[in-house]
């Protein structure tokens, strides 16, 4: 079963590369993140992915097109949690790019982390899946959060302190009142 794997980054692709190599899948690396602001932010995690990449022998297609625009303008406009435009706009290009090339599923790294929204993700992935004619491999890889953050930091990895957008960047350092004025 060739599996394309949407990656978040290198840190979080440990876990479900391992364990869908032990289940028997031929796993190939898909990064698509327009989210991940700023930009030198976006090159960093795509260098770290690509280092964990060359460590493991994974073979990786990296979609450079950094859609910022595109993402912002669905996340601004849409009427409800941001998350849900981020997750299908990535989600989908993968899906397309699954079908459009002979993978036989898709699935994403996003379904390692506790701090994603979970379900949400699983949601929108079995909506896009249906839509797009090719199957989601829903596995919930949360059981091995704890091991891909202790390989990665073995293997050197850089690890990220925010989600990603320039929303999460902000909750992360902005504490309301406390600026200077
Ligand atoms: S918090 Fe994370 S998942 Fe949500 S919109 Fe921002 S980057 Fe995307």
């Amino acid at each position: 079963m060739r599996l394309l794997l949407h990656t978040c980054c290198g840190p979080c692709s440990v876990y479900p590369v391992k364990q869908l190599r032990e289940s028997g899948y031929d796993v190939t690396g898909y990064f698509f993140n327009p989210n991940i602001h700023p930009y030198r932010e976006f090159k960093h995690r795509l260098e770290t992915l690509h280092e964990y990449a060359a460590q493991v022998k994974l073979e990786l297609v990296t979609d450079s097109n950094y859609a910022l625009e595109d993402f912002l303008l669905r996340a601004l406009s849409f009427k409800g949690d941001r998350c849900r435009p981020c997750y299908e706009q990535r989600l989908r290009q993968t899906a397309r790019y699954a079908r459009n090339n002979a993978f036989s599923c898709f699935s994403t790294t996003l379904l390692v982390s506790p701090y994603q929204k979970h379900e949400l993700i699983k949601e929108a992935a079995s909506i896009i899946a249906e839509e797009e004619g090719i199957p989601f491999e829903y596995i919930d890889f949360r059981v091995g959060w704890q091991e891909g953050v202790t390989v990665s930091k073995e293997m050197g990895l850089y690890r990220q302190p925010y989600c990603g957008c320039i929303f999460s960047e902000k909750e992360r350092y902005y504490k309301a009142g406390r600026g200077r004025s």
